[in-house]
């Protein structure tokens, strides 16, 4: 199949007047412009296939595909000659009780950043989605080095804690999942292969997998104010216009749904749309990012409880480790192809990574000015989705609506 796409060259808008987007529009453009200097400002939108569009087309090599050992490089240098005090390190030297993946690979993560509220930043918890490692390898170089006054307003506003390989060893083996292994033995643990989904595994009842349980004590003694985690999903096309979609904004408990909105007084249910909604319109001035609504199976919006995102908007405590019940709000990026469909898209690397890039920006940008707080949540619904038949849970099966 060859996907066929034409993009307004304009951008889209939704229905509400942006009267706070105008008040601030010369910030904003001036932002445009410092966040876009890869890019072709105006650029028209492709009218036809196009190679540096996700595809089946020419499947996409997984040479680039960052391995851990080359994250590990990555990350020690940007250490070195960052300007702005990058701090690499990995979970054994923070000093935490389990601290490697399943497999021994040590588990990294790297700060920059001076404000007072922590911001989580998290990529590659399925081993086969890689572009979360680039996009926030490429974060945290321009964090670390780059003087505009954005990044200086984020730097200062927030201190950052970057996960670019949440699951080395589903990484080095491009799957999903990590396997339960025997470190002695060198083999999976109980000699059949177990492979647990590292985004379903914080549960109250504990872990299954070491990465977890390393990263969520990491996570108690960090106590973040933010969150954004980033995924890839197959190929889709967006609900009426049959346009392809290159970027899908999510939030891992529905809104509205059985489990957010009792939540903090419904204050998560409100926060978490509001930082979607606020993604959605500055993403809408990039001709090449065709953003929607993710979505389960078409139509099931998603409701997870043990997805790490989900366990830190409902205060996950395991074993006494976070017994102020701390929590916060978190959403997820799913970009468009995948590697175990072979449609990452012959050369859509660079757009793919740099759209997650942009998003993440431009919700940190957003949150520290006190734009996303502003927005009107119920904007959400405006997001083009398919009509939601029902939820789709990790809990209760799948929770038809209505
Ligand atoms: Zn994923």
């Amino acid at each position: 199949m060859t996907p066929q796409h034409s993009h307004p060259a304009a951008p889209r808008t939704l229905s509400r007047p942006r009267t706070l987007s105008r008040l601030h529009g010369r910030r904003r453009v001036a932002a445009a412009v410092a966040l876009a200097v890869a890019l072709p400002l105006g650029a028209a939108a492709p009218a036809a296939a196009d190679a540096r569009f996700p595809s089946t087309e020419g499947s996409g090599s997984l040479a680039a595909v960052r391995t851990h050992d080359d994250v590990v490089q990555e990350l020690q240098k940007l250490e070195r000659t960052s300007r702005y005090g990058v701090e690499a390190f990995t979970l054994a030297e923070a000093g935490m009780q389990v601290s490697t993946s399943e497999q021994g690979r040590d588990l990294w993560v790297a700060t920059v950043g001076t404000g007072e509220e922590h911001v989580w930043l998290q990529g590659r918890i399925h081993g086969n989605e890689p572009y979360g490692t680039d996009a926030l390898l490429t974060l945290l170089k321009d964090l670390g080095s780059n003087g505009s006054p954005e990044h200086e307003l984020l730097r200062s506003t927030f201190t950052f804690h970057v996960i670019p390989m949440y699951n080395p060893d589903g990484a080095e083996a491009n799957i999903r999942h990590t396997v339960l292994w025997d470190q002695v033995a060198g083999a999976p643990e109980g000699g059949t292969p177990q492979r647990i989904d590292l985004n379903r595994d914080w549960t109250p009842t504990g872990f299954a997998a070491d990465e977890s349980l390393a990263f969520y004590e990491y996570w108690t003694t960090v106590d973040p104010a933010w969150g954004i985690d980033i995924h890839h999903q197959g190929l889709k096309q967006e609900a009426g216009t049959g346009d392809d979609v290159t970027l899908s904004l999510g939030i891992s408990l529905a809104p509205g749904g059985p489990t957010l909105p009792g939540l903090q007084d419904g204050a998560y249910d409100v926060l978490t749309r509001q930082m979607q909604v606020h993604v959605y319109d500055e993403l809408a001035r990039y001709g090449f990012i065709n953003t929607d609504r993710y979505q389960v199976g078409g139509s099931y919006e998603i409701d997870i409880r043990g997805g790490v995102v989900s366990a830190m908007m409902m205060g996950l405590d395991h074993a006494g480790m976070n017994p102020e019940g701390h929590s916060h709000p978190v959403v997820f990026f799913e970009t468009s192809g995948n590697t175990s469909e072979g449609s990452l898209g012959q050369k859509a690397r660079g757009r793919s990574v740099q759209q997650n890039v942009l998003a993440v920006k431009e919700l940190l940008l957003g949150l520290a000015t006190g734009e996303v707080q502003q927005e009107d949540p119920e904007r959400w619904a405006e997001i083009p989705h398919q009509p939601v038949t029902g939820y789709s849970t990790d809990w209760a099966g799948t929770i038809p609506v209505g």
